[in-house]
């Protein structure tokens, strides 16, 4: 389907980059960056329910998001100290894994077969076969968690506020995602250096770039308060990987980010990635 309005709040989208056959239109009301053409929902959750694991499921056992997951429980940690955590796209249950050890009750949706069966035999976890909206047991959780999950949703501000049903009052809601301004950005700067097609693979485009204006207004009108967008750490994931290879960039990255967070005191969101807390009103 072609967008040219943006599907969150329908104002007229703008031109904002192609890469290769994809465009990306910014929306000057909600400041979206969306796909002008989307694949339908059925397409993309068929994609995470048959493709995924065989692609990305290495990824994901190397262990290297082990620091990544105690660093998200650590700022989950300071505003709940525990009870029942909602991990969305739960993947092999690695950050649920982590929680429990922790003395969190846990539980997770995932619409890969393979990733739940490897939880089931690893963990023992009771983990949902499918996606968030065909979830329709009870329970109210005071954590939910969405771990580079959301933008590759079709309509994010369904799973926010289905969500929003799940979380107790005061429950805590998880983000964390690519950072649309700083991929968009880089994307930009080496097309003008002609160089965008060895940067584009390290650059992460799926359904949607996230801003920090837009999800602080997604969250807002879902009834989220105290909505707070962190610069999050690198994750050591297959970014880093093949990263590596460009002599220095993830450290020089990573050093860059530290010395903003430093300066501007947490206030310019300018890494990779973002991480963001908010709570049910
Ligand atoms: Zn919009």
């Amino acid at each position: 389907m072609r967008m040219k309005n943006c599907p969150y709040c329908k104002a007229p989208g703008n031109f904002y980059f192609k890469i290769f056959s994809r465009t990306y239109n910014w929306c000057s009301g909600c400041d979206l960056i969306y796909k002008e053409s989307q694949d339908s929902y059925d397409k993309v959750v068929a994609h995470y329910r048959d493709d995924y694991f065989s692609r990305y499921s290495a990824d994901q056992m190397s262990g290297e998001r082990d620091r990544l997951f105690g660093r998200i429980l650590d700022l989950i940690e300071k505003k709940k100290d525990t009870g029942r955590l909602l991990d969305i796209g739960a993947g092999c249950g690695f950050l649920l894994a982590a929680a429990q050890k922790r003395g969190w009750e846990v539980k997770g949706i995932e619409p890969s077969r393979q990733s739940v069966e490897v939880a089931q035999r690893q963990y023992g976890f009771d983990v949902f076969n499918g996606t968030l909206q065909e979830y329709d047991e009870n329970g109210e959780f005071d954590v939910i968690t969405f771990v580079n999950v959301l933008d590759h949703s079709v309509e994010p501000w369904k799973e926010v506020s289905k969500a929003k049903l799940l979380l107790k009052s005061n429950g805590v809601l998880f983000l964390r995602f690519p950072n649309g301004l700083f991929h968009s950005y880089l994307f930009k700067v080496s097309k003008k250096l002609s160089i965008e097609r060895s940067i584009a693979r390290f650059l992460v485009f799926h359904e949607y770039c996230f801003t920090p204006k837009f999800v602080r207004r997604l969250l807002s009108d879902h009834g989220f308060a105290d909505v707070v967008v962190y610069n999050a750490s690198l994750s050591g994931g297959s970014l880093i990987h093949r990263l590596r290879r460009l002599h220095g960039l993830p450290q020089g990255i990573e050093a860059m980010e530290k010395l903003t967070d430093l300066i501007s005191g947490g206030r310019i969101l300018w890494g990779p990635s973002l991480e963001l807390i908010a709570r049910k009103k």
